[in-house]
Parts: C-alpha cells; structure tokens; sequence
C-alpha cells in the first residue's frame, strides 16, 4: 500500500547510535492517508567517518521511525496535559525548591543522546543560572574516565586522534575495545586497511575472547582489571630496550622519573607480575617487543578499560607509554579513546559533566568564571563542581537532592544498583523526565512528563570521536506535540526568570552562540585551550542547516583543516605547557571475589542493540541477532556449578540479583561470566545486569565499575 517514489530527497542527517558519528542519507516516502511514512536509510559516501558504510544498526534507522511506545503529550501526575501548565509546575517546583532549600537541592541528568544544542542549554541552565554544578549525564558510565585521563595528562580534554591513524598505524592495540560490536564501521575500516597493507599488525587485549580478535595477530585475555600493570610493564619494558623518545620527554614532558619508578616497582616481582595479568611471560614479551619495534603504534581503547574503579590510571598508564615514546599526534600514532554514544563528545565541549565548567573552560579557574559569567550576563554562576552520576542518585535517596530532571536517558534501567536508584526517585519530592518514549524504566517515576521530539525529528549537531561535528538534521515531523529538548529548557528558563538569556529563535542561533563561546579567554595563557570552533560562530543560519561535517579546532578567521592532530610538537594545555606523566600504581578492582561471590561479572553491549533497546527493539531483524537475555559461562563454570546450556540461572552480588538463559562457551574464560546489558525492568524484570553490578567507582573520574562485580552463581529454580 506504500507509494513508491523516487523523487523524494535524499537528506543528510547522522547515525543515532554509537560515538563513530556515520553520516546517512535518508528518504522519506508517504503512505497513502492514515498510514505512516517509511524512511529508507543509507550510508553517506560523503562523510569522512563512514564513506558509506553502515553497520547493522545504521542500516536498520528507518525500522525504529515508527509512532510506537512514543510519548506525543505532556503528563502532569500521568494525566494528559497542555504545554504550559507543565512547563509552568516545572520552573515553580524548581524555583520553589531552590528559594527554599538551595541551588544544589536540584538536579539534571542528561543524556549523550542529546545534541550539542540541548546540552549547551542544560549546561547553561544549570551552571549560568540555577547557580549549581549538579548537572551530570549518562557519559559518566561510558568515558569520563577517558575524560579524567586527557585532562590529567594534557590538561584538556584532547583527543589527539583521527580515524585515518587507524588505517596507517603499523601496529594497532585494542585494549577493552569490542570494536567489532561497539563501533562496527571502525572495525571495517581497520579490516579494510589491515587486508590492504599485511604488514599492520593488530593486538587485542581483553579478558574476552569477542568477534574483535577475529583480526588479530596477537590476543592477550589479560585477568580483569590487570590493565595498568601491563601498561606499567610496558613502560618498563621500553626504558629498558632503550626505546625511548629522550628529546620528546625532555623538551615536552614533565614527571617521567616518578611515573617510570611506579612502573619499575610495580614489576619488580616477575613472577607475580605475570600471576597478577594472568598471562604467559611470552605473550607479553611478544606484545612489548612489537611495540617497542613499531614507531607508528596506535592504542584504540573503550569501556573495558573506562569502566573501572582505576579508569583514569588505566588511561594514564597508556598514554605514559605514548607520551614517553613521542607517539602522539602523528599519522598512525597515538592514545585513542573511542566514545559510545553518539554525542558524548559534544557533552564534553559544552560542560555536560559535572566536574567541568563550560567550553573545555574550568572549574577554580577565576579568569575563566569571569569570562563566562560576563558571556552569559550570569548573576549566578557556579562556583565549583556538582555531584557525579552515582553520588547524585544517593543525594537524591539521602533526600539533598529533592527535585530532579532527567532526560533522553533511563537511569532507574542504566545505573549500578538500580533498585536503589529506583527507590530514590520513588521518594523524590519532583521528578521530571523529558524523553521520547513513554514507558521506561524512569518515566514511570515522573511527577511530570514532556515529550522530546526522537532521532528522526531533531536538528542540531553532534561530535563524534574523533572531533567531528555533523549535523542532525529533521528528516520527518515531530510527531503529536513532542518538541526539541533545547527549546523545552528554555521555556522552563523564562517561567524561572531568565527570559532575556534563554530567547532563541532556533537550534541555529544555540549552535552560533557555543561557538562564540569557545574563543573565550584563547589569547590569554589562563584560558588558552584546544576547543576552538568560534571561526564557526558567524556563520548564517542557512549556513548552519547545509554545514559540512567539519573537525574542531575551527578559530576564527581560519578555514577549517581536515585531519588535524594534536601534540606532536608538544604544545599541551597544562599550565606548564608540558605533557604530564601520571604515576599510575598498580590497585586491583575496588571489590574482590570471595567464597560467597567467587565469579566476575562483566557487562556490555551486543551488535545489534543499541542501550536499552527502545528503538533498536522496533526492529525485528536487529532482534534476531540475539533474541533474548542470556549470560555467558565458561564449560568448567557450567559443570562446576551443574548448568547446561539454554538453562535459566541466576546470578547473585551485593547489590541484586539478575536471571537470564546460560550459554556456554570459550569466550568468558574459566571464573568469569558476561552479561549484555540491553534488557531493562520493562523487557523483563528480572533480567537487568543492573540489578547486579555494585556501585563502586573511580575516586577520580566517579565512573561506576560495571566490568567487575563478584557475584554467586546458581540454577533456577534452587533444587
Ligand atoms: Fe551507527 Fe555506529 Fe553503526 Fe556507524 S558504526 S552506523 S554510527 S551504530
């Protein structure tokens, strides 16, 4: 019944999904009347992320453009409401909880599903007026840790990086990177590359043996939570080959003695340095002698090493074996941290974590506060930052936090012990959720409900990993009364009071005004940062809806340059203008086995499910990849603990416990088991890792440790 047509444009948008950031093209054919319009998606031949690829989640875009589970209509306490009076109850409760009780007894947490222009206005909001820090996002659990590590040793949040150095390294390391599953058309860019060019080498380095070491040439299933020691090693391993880059860390490094001495003590003992990685002395003599060989080393890693209670030391340790080497910013070279949502980047730039101010800008720099505070014509900007993402949801369970906003994401699905998380905002006194779906996890929680307009709809901007911004453009109408989130906030803003800073005619001028913000401060030496796109700050607004995916640094008065990286000559953003070494001492995962919770628990993602599976859930053949929840275990596992293959267990920690379907096999080695963590309380209520996974997290980067929870094992029912 559908009208076939050819006529119909082509429109340039990007992927919804992950951080690789593809550009498609997608085209919109009407129904006859009543039935909906089908989008055909494909990849963009253009767009210097992809050249045309796609995954199985990007080819499969047009199946979740559907009307289905969407939230069209305001709720006011579940009942169908008008625009105002909801935007109204909003802006009274947050005003009246702030007049009473402080600006940090409210909350917002955002999502790196969010474009740029929304996270711009959230921050602003938050930080510029409301007063407080306490705004965090959903990218606490996927790379702050990356964040923290960048900052600690570049004293930014740099990504050196661009996708090309995948396909001209000669030596690419993958450590906790599922690059197969997690960023697909990266991974077909390295395969592509390493078919044309046999001498690349590739090396995986993950305690699972994933679709990823298909391609590699050497595998190291490290023990979890090993990673620092064997980047200790590794530094080690360089001094003493005498492959050092001297005049690199003399001219452009600092602290070197005291990283390399951490690292020289850390494997002093060599047999229980090897018992500690769980690996072969020859495996790992292997991997450093390749590295110490191969001048154009890249090392790609992903939330197997982030999400860890050492996170930010495991960056560190890597880029310390960089940073020593002079292998940063040069073709083929360098530390890469690839992102997993699709704007998690674009968080970043604007301040979208709690710990970071606006604009790459920080916190308890004066100059800085000044700058933006003028910028925004702000009588009340934070002073310092807000809660991270697990200390915000206790704050809310203690009651500190009593009004809450959530949107595009679903903690009460996503965030380590979730029912307790769930049980905070149960008891929140104001819990609103803007999102575009209408049953989640969290929504049901919700005093108040706005309807977000979804992928499909929305115009704005992302960035992608490797500083790529693209822009998200509309492709069909917004469906019922849903509407971008940027423009939600910014009502909420002018009912609070804050009118004449919160008027924007469209996401074009939001977009024009960030990019004038990043100019802030660049001629002085206090602010002086890499994050420059105020060359992009002029542009029309017909400008901004045909731009071309563009790579920052953009300043102003320069032509945007292709390819850019960062470092090579030094030139890092510390207040010494030197790179810092990290002393990263060896510490095992916060919480150990024990007799009661003897396995690890891991958690991640699958191929074709994208979170928590409310749009990848819509299509039926992304569903057939792997169709119900299940989890991984070891055959010596299964025999020990008397379960077989299709059989329900149950797996049991401090914090919860999870039920699933057991598959055996070799790849969760012997004492490790692995969950996906897609199925939430509203697929089935008792198949959420999230239940399990306990809230321990980075004392430096606060992301949670969803890789490594102890955990019991049993057959269900208990005989
Ligand atoms: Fe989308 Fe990521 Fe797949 Fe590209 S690799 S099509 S961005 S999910």
């Amino acid at each position: 019944a559908i009208i076939q047509s050819d006529n119909q444009p082509w429109i340039k948008s990007t992927c919804a999904y992950c951080g690789v950031g593809c550009g498609i093209e997608a085209q919109v054919t009407q129904g006859p009347e009543g039935e909906s319009a089908t989008v055909a998606v494909r990849g963009d031949e253009s767009h210097p992320a992809n050249y045309g690829r796609l995954c199985s989640k990007g080819l499969a875009l047009g199946e979740t453009v559907v009307d289905q589970g969407r939230l069209t209509q305001p709720q006011i306490h579940g009942q169908d409401s008008a625009w105002q009076p909801a935007l109204q109850m909003v802006a009274d409760k947050f005003s009246h909880t702030i007049a009473e009780h402080g600006p940090d007894s409210v909350a917002f947490y955002v999502s790196g599903q969010l474009l740029t222009e929304d996270y711009y206005i959230a921050n602003k909001l938050m930080k510029g007026f409301i007063g407080s820090g306490n705004i965090d996002t959903n990218s606490r659990l996927c790379m702050s840790s990356s964040v923290a590590g960048h900052k600690r040793a570049f004293g930014t949040d740099t990504v050196p990086n661009t996708y090309t150095d995948l396909e001209q390294s000669d030596l690419v390391v993958l450590v906790g990177s599922n690059l197969a599953w997690c960023h697909p058309v990266l991974f077909q860019r390295l395969k592509a590359a390493k078919a044309a060019r046999p001498e690349m080498r590739v090396v995986v380095i993950d305690p699972r043996d994933t679709e990823t070491t298909s391609i590699a040439d050497l595998y190291l299933p490290i023990k979890p939570g090993a990673d620092v020691l064997l980047y200790n090693g590794l530094l080690d391993y360089l001094a003493r080959a005498e492959k050092l880059d001297d005049s690199y860390i003399e001219q452009h490094t600092e602290n070197f003695t005291h990283a390399l001495n951490q690292a020289q003590f850390d494997c002093a003992d060599r047999e229980s340095f090897y018992a500690k990685l769980g690996l072969p002395s020859s495996l790992v003599t292997t991997f450093y002698r390749w590295v110490a060989e191969t001048d154009k080393t890249l090392t790609v890693y992903s939330q197997g090493v982030n999400q860890s209670s050492a996170g930010a030391d495991k960056v560190n340790a890597i880029i310390n074996t960089h940073l020593a080497t002079g292998r940063i910013g040069r073709l083929g070279c360098g530390p890469f941290s690839v992102t997993g949502q699709p704007n998690a980047m674009g968080g970043r730039e604007v301040g979208g974590l709690a710990n970071m101010l606006a604009a790459h800008l920080e916190f308890g720099n004066q100059r800085a506060s000044e700058l933006i505070k003028t910028f925004w014509d702000s009588a009340n900007l934070a002073t310092g930052p807000g809660l991270k993402a697990v200390e915000m949801f206790d704050a809310i369970a203690d009651g500190k936090i009593k009004a809450v906003w959530v949107m595009a994401t679903n903690p009460a699905a996503s965030l380590p012990n979730r029912d307790k998380v769930k049980q905070a905002l149960a008891n929140c006194d104001f819990v609103v959720v803007s999102d575009c779906i209408a049953d989640t996890d969290t929504t049901q929680f919700a005093h108040v409900l706005l309807p977000a307009q979804g992928w499909a709809e929305k115009s704005g901007t992302v960035t992608n990993s490797e500083r790529r911004i693209s822009r998200q453009r509309q492709i069909v109408p917004a469906l019922g009364e849903a509407k971008p989130d940027w423009w939600i906030m910014s009502e909420v803003a002018k009912l609070m009071g804050f009118g004449a800073q919160f008027d924007y005619p469209s996401e074009a001028d939001v977009f024009k005004e960030y990019a004038a913000m990043t100019a802030l401060g660049q001629e002085e030496e206090s602010c002086k940062r890499d994050l420059d796109i105020s060359g992009l700050a002029d542009i029309t607004t017909e400008q901004y809806h045909s731009l071309a995916p563009v790579q920052w640094p953009v300043a102003q008065g320069s032509q945007p340059l292709d390819d850019q990286r960062f470092f090579a000559e030094g030139g890092f953003y510390t207040a010494s203008r030197k790179g810092q070494f990290v002393s990263t001492a060896y510490r095992p995962p916060q919480t150990a086995t024990n007799a009661k919770y003897p396995l690890i628990l891991n958690s991640g993602r699958l191929r074709d499910q994208w979170h928590t599976m409310t749009r990848t859930g819509l299509s039926a053949r992304l569903n057939a990849h792997k169709p119900e929840p299940f989890i991984n275990i070891n055959p010596l596992d299964a025999q020990a603990y008397g379960t077989t293959e299709g059989a329900i267990v149950k797996v049991t920690s401090l914090a919860g416990s999870a039920m699933a379907r057991a598959r055996i096999t070799t790849e969760v080695q012997p004492g490790q088991l692995f969950m996906p963590i897609h199925w939430t309380g509203t697929h089935s209520s008792h198949s959420c890792v999230s239940s399990v996974v306990t809230p321990e997290y980075d004392p430096v980067s606060g992301q949670p440790e969803s890789k490594f929870t102890p955990v019991a094992l049993s057959p269900w029912p208990v005989s």
